[in-house]
């Protein structure tokens, strides 16, 4: 079902056509995006999403084509005319259309699109039962904290993690534990909810920021350093965030339990937390 369209100023749907073959971002893969949740209209963590946005256009060196404020207000535009009240708006920056050269000139006028989507989130059921892994090599470039549309390392281990029958990859680099497919992963060793440190490694996820602050703020102490994939097998709880999943437990890896192969206490308190946040967002607005 078509729905509303964001295009360089202009709204339109779904339904048109709207992208050059010579957009660099589908020629190169030229391009950031993000991904924001949406509940009755109202967008959750914006200004999360922005800040990635604006920080990924900076680093690969494309224009910003709003500000915050811009970019608010475009997106609260896009809402008011989407057709459902609970979704996603997926957004991407390209550095434009050009004659195909790998060179970019200085001078380019970015492309940007913003659309929303219908999404199911994870219910209570689910969001009990939690998800199962497969480990997949990191095969990925050194600035995956660049949130660019170049997904193939990701998409193909998602496609494993599918054909083997589960929901998710966990990227591991020579023992290392990174982070998933398209999540953050979060383990509680000793009593300690630990997660790969903000670098090159990982995607600076909305969700994980608030993970921490939420545990942080229930006296639970966070801890940012590399996993070793090994050290897994003594955690009490896994769980991953995403934008799309909230916090979810992970009860299987490689076919093994783990986290005692059940939701843990903590997940399940920072899962409400997480919630509670949200539902705050929606009431003010
Ligand atoms: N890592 C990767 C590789 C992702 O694609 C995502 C989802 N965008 C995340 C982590 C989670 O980020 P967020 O919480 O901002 O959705």
């Amino acid at each position: 079902m078509p729905d509303v369209l964001y295009i360089n100023g202009r709204f339109t749907t779904t339904d048109e056509r709207v992208l050059g073959v010579e957009d660099r971002g589908f020629l190169f893969g030229d391009a950031v995006y993000e991904v924001f949740k949406f509940l009755r209209k109202t967008p959750i963590f914006l200004a999360g999403h922005w800040r990635r946005l604006e920080r990924g256009l900076r680093a690969i060196e494309i224009p910003l084509p709003w500000d915050e404020s811009s970019f608010a207000s475009t997106m609260r535009d896009l809402l008011e005319r989407t057709a459902c009240d609970d979704g996603i708006v997926y957004i991407e920056v390209s550095r434009g259309e050009a004659a195909r050269t790998h060179f970019y000139s200085d001078d380019m006028k970015p492309t940007a699109i913003a659309y929303s989507r219908r999404y199911t989130f994870p219910d209570a059921a689910k969001k009990a039962r939690g998800i199962r892994m497969i480990t997949q090599r990191d095969v990925r470039w050194r600035h995956c904290d660049v949130k660019s549309v170049n997904l193939l390392p990701n998409a193909m281990a998602k496609k494993a993690a599918q054909r083997a029958g589960v929901d998710e990859a966990l990227l591991v680099d020579d023992g290392l534990v990174r982070e998933g497919a398209s999540s953050n992963l979060f383990a509680v060793l000793d009593g300690r909810v630990v997660t790969h440190p903000l670098d090159e490694h990982i995607l600076p996820g909305v969700t994980r920021d608030h993970a921490i602050a939420l545990a942080r703020g229930r006296g639970i102490p966070v801890d940012e350093r590399v996993i070793a994939v090994n050290e897994l097998h003594s955690a009490s709880e896994i769980f991953v965030t995403a934008t799309t999943l909230g916090v979810m437990p992970v009860v299987q890896i490689d076919g093994r339990a783990c986290g005692g192969g059940t939701r843990g206490p903590l997940t399940t308190d920072l899962q409400r937390a997480l919630d509670d946040a949200e539902s705050r967002e929606v009431a003010g607005g």
